[in-house]
């Protein structure tokens, strides 16, 4: 393939890596903004993982480092040798989407999610505490 021709389809949203039979798909950022709020309306707007909403999770995970807030849910391929479908994808806070990374399948990070969950429960709690 042409070094011209992949520029190209680079430029216009769409990177497509070919490594022997399995192809990576990228989609562009319009794309991906209909499927997060397709995934949105389907999964209630909150973490397949952690189950933590949008609303609780800056209040309870605050700033990265250098500053930066994320807050907003995240699409995440629950195999990433898949493409970006509703099928294949959920919505994940950017701390379950970090760490779940490529080194977990998703069957094993529902377990971990499960942990997480647990964890920003008990810092809800304790915020709640230190308001009242
Ligand atoms: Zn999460």
């Amino acid at each position: 393939m042409a070094k011209s021709f992949l520029k190209f389809v680079r430029d216009i949203g769409f990177y497509i890596e070919e490594k022997g039979v399995k192809a990576t798909i990228k989609i562009s950022r319009k794309e991906k903004e209909k499927l997060w709020n397709k995934l949105y309306k389907r999964d209630g707007g909150k973490c397949h993982y952690c189950e933590i909403e949008e609303k609780d999770f800056a209040e309870i995970w605050g700033e990265f480092y250098g500053g930066k807030k994320r807050g907003k849910l995240e699409v995440d391929r629950k195999d990433n040798e898949k493409g970006y479908n509703e099928e294949n994808c959920v919505l994940s806070c950017p701390i379950c989407n970090n760490a779940k990374s490529d080194k977990f399948t998703y069957e094993e990070f529902l377990k971990v999610g499960h942990v997480i969950k647990q964890i920003w429960q008990q810092r809800k709690k304790k915020t709640r505490g230190k308001l009242s």
